[in-house]
């Protein structure tokens, strides 16, 4: 059909410029292609939407299966090769990349956006018209947000509202869903300083075995390392801690050497040799007085048998991350030879301990001396109950974050959509010419994040428009609050969902970005 297209144009003339394999869509094919296919990404998310929305289990080429509720995970698994719909796909990265959460609101804007310029191209509505207006919606859109954050301080009841709100249809369910939040909002407020939230001194691990009510806030860093020698203690207080990036062993130098051993003699001292350097080196390390000593390369056998005696704790081959992670937070430094080990070199915790669960085992260095680093220990009874709980868990981080550092928070479950729309609607008849069909077509748009709300929990989505319209005008702030089997229009702040107004705004501005990118391309030229 691409190809027919351009040929009609030609007037039966081949193209010349484009190699054979090309494939070129122009004009009305073009728009239409690209936005069918943006509209079709934001389709296949819109039944995830707020609490009442279900999961996605994706299968891969390899069979692998992943259950989700969250957009971006979603779309990134999605295995998606148009290029528009790619940019519907980028909408969805972007936002969990700047703000973490409103994956799936920003990519149905997106896919609104793009429905409604349909319409209005079929009206000649100049594709640049409706950029144009697609822009000046979003502005006026941005001041709304604005307008809607909560005054006064974020304290840590409305941080408590955040994380449930971001985490409600998460597969979290009823109870755990607080305490969750409890154990996240505790999280960012032990990394919270001066200059704000450092969300890097927050980490997740995972492990599957309990429920996921188990999981926990462990004050300090978790890696995945079991000790080298089982004898070696396996929990240790108050540690002395050293980084080595040393061999453990035999020098690797001198095993390349040749010895020519002519006589048992030889062959005795070589190995007396050998024995002494293996002592040496462990009796340097339990000297050093080092309690617990993580290595980023081998520890040899006899090394770690000495060294399980005098009673220290040693793991080897430790990844980069880790030890960048036990650096900062107990402030040890990374030593390259062990004769430069030095007393500031050690950093310390008040406690290292090893935790076996089935055939795994974890190391958790606890009360780090250097710096408030903190671990969100999520279990769960199977992997993919586990998976799915780190994305939760995850975004509630990012949102509480949001929430304290950037701009607040505004009404959740579809108000703050109602009072944007209403606000673009009001201004857009100040708005000339056609670009006023524009401003007001993005305030449709804005419509469909409560429409799909209400679908997704069972209800009539015009009916429920027309009841969140009416009860905003009256009460100038109204919601769908969803809350198990009861759905009823009313006071979202009241009933505690609340989103940070930095995800709103990123919504705005990703998706208007990609649906004004999309609108406006006209021919497509694909190589082979
Ligand atoms: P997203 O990927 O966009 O974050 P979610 O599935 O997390 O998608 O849904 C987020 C939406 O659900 C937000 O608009 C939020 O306000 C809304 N929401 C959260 N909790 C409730 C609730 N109890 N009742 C109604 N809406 C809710
Ligand atoms: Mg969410």
């Amino acid at each position: 059909m691409a190809d027919n297209a351009s040929q009609r144009r030609m007037g039966g003339q081949p193209l010349f410029i484009l190699s054979e394999d090309s494939q070129r869509t122009s004009g009305k094919d073009a728009q239409d292609s690209n936005i069918s296919a943006g509209k079709a990404v934001s389709e296949a998310v819109r039944t995830t939407l707020g609490p009442r929305g279900m999961d996605k289990m994706l299968v891969s080429d390899s069979g692998d299966v992943v259950i989700t509720n969250d957009g971006a995970t979603i779309l990134q698994e999605m295995d998606i090769e148009h290029p528009a719909a790619d940019m519907i796909v980028e909408v969805a990265e972007t936002q969990e990349n700047e703000v973490g959460d409103g994956t799936t609101t920003a990519a149905i804007l997106a896919g609104q956006l793009l429905a409604q310029a349909e319409d209005l191209f079929d009206d000649d509505v100049h594709a640049t018209t409706v950029v144009e207006g697609y822009h000046e919606a979003a502005e006026i859109a941005h001041d709304a947000v604005d307008e809607l954050a909560l005054e006064g301080d974020v304290d840590e009841e409305l941080l408590l509202a955040v994380a449930e709100s971001s985490m409600t249809g998460k597969g979290t369910g009823g109870v755990t869903a607080e305490s969750l939040a409890r154990t996240v909002v505790d999280a960012v407020e032990q990394v919270r300083g001066d200059a704000g939230v450092n969300r890097d001194n927050i980490s997740i691990q995972t492990q599957v075995g309990a429920s996921s009510g188990a999981t926990e806030l462990v004050e300090g860093i978790l890696v995945d390392e079991e000790p080298v020698n089982e004898q070696m203690p396996g929990d240790v207080e108050d540690a002395s801690i050293a980084l080595l990036d040393v061999e453990l062993g035999v020098r690797t130098g001198d095993v390349d050497a040749e010895y020519s051993v002519d006589s048992v003699d030889q062959l005795t001292a070589a190995m007396d040799a050998e024995e002494e350097e293996i002592k040496g080196v462990a009796q340097t390390v339990a000297d050093s007085g080092a309690d617990v000593v993580f290595a980023t390369d081998d520890v040899d056998g006899r090394v770690a048998s000495t060294l399980a005696d005098e009673g220290v704790l040693v793991f080897e081959n430790l990844s980069d991350d880790d030890v960048r992670g036990i650096a900062s937070a107990t402030g040890a430094r990374r030593v390259g030879a062990l004769e430069d080990l030095e007393d500031e070199d050690f950093g310390s915790a008040e406690r290292v301990r090893t935790e076996k669960y089935g055939d795994e085992e974890l190391v958790f260095v606890e009360g780090g001396a250097a710096a408030e680093s903190v671990t969100l220990f999520v279990r769960g009874g199977t992997e993919h109950v586990v998976d799915e709980l780190e994305r939760a868990v995850r975004d509630a981080l990012d949102v509480v974050t949001a929430a304290l550092d950037s701009g607040g928070v505004v009404p959740g479950a579809g108000a703050a959509e109602i009072a944007i729309a209403d606000r673009v609607r009001a201004e857009s008849a100040g708005v000339s010419g056609r670009k006023q069909l524009a401003v007001e077509a993005f305030a449709d748009a804005i419509d469909a994040v409560p429409r799909t709300l209400a679908a997704n929990a069972g209800l009539d989505p015009i009916d429920a428009l027309v009841d969140l319209r009416s009860e905003h005008e009256a009460e100038g702030r109204a919601g769908l609050i969803v809350d198990g089997q009861t759905r009823e229009v009313g006071d979202p702040v009241e009933h505690g969902t609340v989103d940070p107004a930095a995800v709103k705004h990123e919504a705005v501005e990703s998706a208007t970005e990609a649906a004004t990118l999309i609108a406006r391309i006209d021919d497509v030229i694909a190589a082979e």
